[in-house]
């Protein structure tokens, strides 16, 4: 998290059913319309991303309702999960791991629904837990005019790509502050289309404190129902004009490159990446643990030893790949230093890697890149470093 977001949290508190709050939300709200592509309501809820997921289930969809979810990995099915806790009846289209939703199986499932019995569709734009990325041009393509509602899990995906919540007809879209917008975890941000809005108002739900109905009633006087987390309210506001500031289509490609060259440098060290050709993350790179290595043991050496974080595979991945993360106030400079660590702790653990050549590679990525920044006259990263350099961590 970049110290002027840490920053915005120091400000004295403020009433949050007063005007001065009414002018956050306001802002919050206009900064992320056009990251998610909508001009309707976003709201934001006192949660991590989770709640905002909960809350979105539970106001469009009753008992007994049948949902058809498209799970790549844990995320997806805790989607899964969550829709029967409310008691849907949840069809499960299942996909490969590391790889991203069939644009056309999804297609033909729902013309199969000729009654338009599914009542919703559950996706996830980002699954974390794979590095992998659907394409939701294609999967609302696909969707059409199949009039059941569809909950998109962006927690890890928004702000990282262009996203056109309105065009692609999407009805319910989920992100939380700790993710691409590099702010402090604590608030949930969901967006809903006009006719999700109004069914929120209008159903009786099962669900209280999440109630988005009761969170659009509150929006419209400005505030949330309950008390919100103001400090990272300010947080979230102020990273989000760093957002605004450097550019969304910067960022875009910031990350892109980011993951391009950790891609780049797990193939040139002869490590396997998960994800497959076509469903890359571009902020998450997932890559396979070749045989010999112990995946834990590479974390805590990263850890302790160097001060680099890294994650492991989850449930069944448990082990079986590590994950590379390129959300957060990251510059060029990190990542080159991520690749160096890396390349030493596999050394530590006997592994033959090809000294020097996943630096190498990254670095052939980022020169590359920067000439093609320079050619479109955008900024470059050097900002990003200079700040990091002058924060000692
Ligand atoms: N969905 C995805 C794709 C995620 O990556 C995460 C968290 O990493 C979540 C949902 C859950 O979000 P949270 O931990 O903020 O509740």
């Amino acid at each position: 998290v970049a110290d002027s977001v840490l920053q915005a949290m120091t400000r004295p508190l403020i009433d949050h059913r007063g005007p001065e709050f009414s002018r956050l939300l306001q802002s919050i709200e206009a900064q992320l319309q056009p990251i998610f592509g909508t001009a309707g309501s976003i709201f934001i809820l006192g949660s991590s991303g989770t709640g905002g997921l909960e809350s979105a289930v539970a106001s469009l969809f009753s008992p007994g309702d049948r949902v058809l979810a498209a799970p790549v990995g844990v995320f997806g099915q805790r989607l899964v999960d969550m829709a029967r806790t409310y008691g849907c009846r949840v069809d499960v289209m299942e996909t490969k791991p590391g790889f991203a939703v069939d644009a056309q199986q999804l297609a033909e499932r729902l013309k199969r629904d000729t009654a338009r019995s599914i009542r919703g569709i559950l996706l996830t734009h980002n699954e974390t837990s794979t590095g992998v990325a659907n394409d939701m041009r294609l999967l609302a393509e696909a969707i059409g005019e199949h009039p059941a509602y569809t909950v998109v899990d962006s927690v890890s995906g928004m702000g990282a790509s262009d996203f056109r919540m309105h065009e692609w007809r999407l009805d319910a879209v989920i992100t939380a502050s700790q993710k691409v917008f590099a702010a402090p975890p604590g608030v949930a941000m969901v967006a809903l289309s006009a006719r999700a809005a109004q069914r929120a108002v209008a159903e009786q739900v099962p669900i209280f404190y999440f109630n988005l109905g009761k969170a659009k009633q509150f929006a419209e006087l400005g505030q949330t129902p309950w008390t919100p987390p103001i400090s990272t309210c300010f947080a979230l506001d102020a990273a989000l004009e760093a957002y605004h500031a450097q550019g969304a289509q910067i960022v875009w490609h910031r990350l892109a490159s980011y993951a391009s060259a950790i891609r780049a440098a797990a193939a040139a060290l002869g490590l396997e990446n998960f994800s497959q050709p076509g469903a890359h993350s571009n902020t998450v790179v997932a890559i396979k643990a070749p045989a010999g290595l112990d995946v834990a043991e590479l974390l805590r050496g990263l850890r302790e030893e160097r001060g680099i974080v890294l994650s492991g595979g989850q449930k069944e991945l448990k082990g079986a790949i590590f994950r590379i993360g390129t959300m957060g106030s990251i510059s060029q400079t990190d990542v080159m230093a991520m690749l160096g660590a890396l390349e030493i702790a596999l050394w530590q653990q006997k592994l033959q890697v090809r000294s020097g050549a996943g630096v190498q590679a990254a670095l052939q990525v980022f020169l590359e890149d920067d000439v093609a920044k320079l050619g479109d006259g955008s900024a470059t990263d050097e900002q990003t470093d200079v700040q990091t350099m002058a924060t000692p961590r």
